[in-house]
């Protein structure tokens, strides 16, 4: 057994405004970092086209879903544009208590309630280039009518102001250069001081 794996994981949470591209920084990472483990949430919104139940989210009525807020089966949640999103609890706490660690990517008052329950998670801010691109990233996805665009521009907005409460800010300019960058982030998180010597403990302090 190594010394680290001793340790509880890391809980990394990765935010952003939407149409920065966690989605697709997230898959490329899955690539990178494959012994990080993802963190499914829950959602009342629709799947997308292509997106699979149990996969992208568990897709949940409303019923559902405040049945789970009811039953403490959720991390945190949120609503966001109309609809729910939640991150369950017991899956990250397993995970964690594993020695794994464990990447949530969730939208920023979620994360807020993740730093409540765990001040040493690390806290990933994803920034768009400009504001022009992020404009034009949600445009390009096509999937949303101008409405929702309209609204998640304006929670967007909002969103970049609270990148104050994170321990990172990463900009992505392009998705390879996001993902090594947090994946050094990962790696330096690791060789934290006070997380390497909780893991030495058993001979620290014999020496
Ligand atoms: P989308 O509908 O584009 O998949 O996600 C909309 C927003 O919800 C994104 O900002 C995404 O990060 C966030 N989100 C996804 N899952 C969760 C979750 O479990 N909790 C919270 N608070 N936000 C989430």
């Amino acid at each position: 057994m190594t010394v680290n794996s001793k340790n509880r994981g890391l809980l990394v949470v990765l935010s952003g405004p939407s149409g920065v591209g966690k989605g697709t920084v997230c898959a490329a990472l899955r690539g990178m970092i494959p012994d990080i483990v993802y963190s499914v949430s829950a959602t009342t919104r629709p799947p997308r086209e292509g997106e699979a139940d149990g996969v992208n989210y568990f897709f949940k009525t409303k019923e559902q879903f405040r049945a789970m807020i009811e039953n403490d089966e959720l991390l945190e949640w949120a609503e966001y544009v109309g609809n729910y999103y939640g991150t369950p609890r017991r899956f990250v706490e397993d995970t964690l208590n594993s020695g794994k660690d464990i990447l949530l990517e969730i939208e920023v008052r979620g994360a807020l309630q993740v730093k409540q329950r765990y001040p040493d998670g690390v806290f990933i801010f994803l920034l768009p280039p400009s504001l022009e691109e992020l404009r034009s990233r949600i445009e390009l996805r096509g999937t949303e009518s101008d409405e929702l665009i309209r609204g998640r521009m304006t929670v967007a907005a909002e969103e970049l102001k609270q990148i104050e409460n994170y321990d990172y800010a990463v900009i992505n300019d392009r998705i390879e250069n996001a993902c090594s960058r947090i994946r050094s982030i990962i790696e330096a998180e690791h060789c934290r001081r006070e997380r390497v010597v909780a893991g030495l403990q058993n001979w620290m302090t014999k020496v």
